[in-house]
């Protein structure tokens, strides 16, 4: 059976170009890139420049503001715990209540430390109040953390005026971003629209590079301890012999992503529009969450009210299509999305959420393949639904209007 994967805010496949960027690293290249000999200067010098070339796609003023990690989760914790530890007269930080665990998770271990955590709400499409923002900023505030893209939604936050609200309110505040959903999509200058971001995390494996590498960069002059002590790798930044064959084939990928940008988003874009209106011509009682915000491109989640998403998920992958609900971190559990519970997305669909995420690799084949299969996926399922009936199932049904007695479900 053909694989439909549909699931690259999840992970994404590396592109070959990369694979070929790496083998010499990984066979005769091998050498510490720590190490005094010749071999080893070559191995250095490979690693020089991918951070030359990632730090210029991010538009950063010098290659030492990158610091590389082994994930975006790693870039996260040093950008947090590290500027807590740095500044441990301020005990305020800003996040909101739908970052990806790799960021709440910390803020909320800060928290059991003594810190007091502001979680800003979102509305209904996932977007922020700007007054709730600036009213949330204190003469205290240390850190304000903000995902730039959405994981879940593909929702997609201001940062660059974000961050020029934070510093223009304090210098002092530290501005970090989650742009790991959002680096090799949306272009970046750090020296010019977001010149007010102080930290931004990514990884390589959300843009066609492999696992297990990541970076954080650093803006001049930013307090943040290191994560990870022990050798003196990354200027004493982050201790650890570098993943050198995974830093090269970061900076491919994202080589490839820059090339020909405008071309990649304007197919993908292309494919997530078509699969939007076309499921919700098909499938009654569909909502498209986030879709009154700005969205990333390749990104669709939906609910179809009265339907499991593990029922659909179970049953797509039934069909060899890859989709998924909630982030990859939190699938598995059956608890459901904090991003969604956040938006107050009813309670008859906050369980029925399911994520298409494309990529480049995707083709209309794919989303073809997606249509035929998930309005009846759906349409089973509702069968054995007890509080679906057939007065609901008409194409292009309004779940709100049928479906307007039934209680929100509010988070803890
Ligand atoms: N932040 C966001 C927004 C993500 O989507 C992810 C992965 O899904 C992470 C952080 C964690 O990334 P990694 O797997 O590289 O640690």
């Amino acid at each position: 059976m053909r694989i439909v994967y549909a699931d690259n805010n999840a992970t994404t496949q590396i592109a070959p170009e990369v694979y070929q960027a790496m083998i010499p690293l990984l066979t005769e290249e091998y050498f510490n890139p720590s190490s005094m000999y010749d071999p080893a200067r070559t191995v250095a010098d490979m690693m020089a420049d991918a951070r030359e070339r990632i730090a210029r796609h991010l538009g950063a003023d010098s290659p030492r503001r990158l610091l590389f990690t082994s994930c975006a989760t790693e870039s996260n914790n040093t950008a947090i715990r590290g500027t807590a530890e740095a500044t441990p007269n301020r005990r305020h930080i800003v996040t909101t209540a739908v970052e990806h665990p790799a960021v709440l998770e910390v803020c909320k271990y800060l928290q059991r430390l003594g810190y007091e955590v502001t979680f800003l709400p979102v509305d209904g499409d996932g977007q922020l109040a700007m007054g709730d923002y600036v009213r949330a900023l204190r003469p205290d505030t240390l850190l304000v953390t903000i995902i730039h893209a959405n994981n879940e939604t593909g929702v997609i936050f201001p940062v660059a005026e974000l961050a020029r609200i934070a510093k223009e309110t304090d210098p002092a505040i530290v501005f970090h971003t989650d742009a790991t959903q959002s680096v090799g999509k949306i272009p970046i200058d750090l020296e010019v629209d977001y010149r007010h971001v102080d930290l931004l995390s990514f990884s390589g494996h959300k843009f066609h590079g492999p696992k297990g590498v990541g970076a954080l960069y650093v803006r001049r002059g930013t307090r943040c301890r290191p994560l990870m002590i022990g050798g003196h790798q990354e200027e004493g930044r982050r201790a650890g012999t570098e993943n050198v064959p995974g830093i090269v084939a970061m900076a491919k990928a994202l080589d490839l992503c820059m090339e020909n940008h405008d071309e990649q988003e304007a197919h993908i874009r292309r494919l997530r529009t078509r699969l939007e209106k076309t499921l919700q011509e098909r499938i009654p009682c569909v909502q498209v969450n986030g879709r009154g915000a700005p969205r990333m491109p390749g990104t669709l989640n939906i609910s179809c009210h009265f339907v499991e998403g593990e029922g659909m998920l179970f049953e797509l992958s039934n069909n060899g299509i890859c989709a998924s609900s909630g982030s990859a971190c939190t699938s598995g559990s059956l608890d459901p999305s904090h991003v969604l519970m956040a938006m107050e997305v009813p309670f008859s669909a906050v369980h029925g959420s399911i994520r298409f995420s494309f990529s480049r690799y995707n083709t209309e084949e794919d989303v073809d393949k997606i249509i035929e299969v998930l309005p009846l996926i759906v349409a089973n399922l509702r069968k054995i639904s007890p509080y679906w009936d057939d007065e609901k199932n008409e194409p292009g049904a309004d779940a709100d209007k049928i479906i307007g007695k039934i209680p929100t479900q509010t988070g803890p």
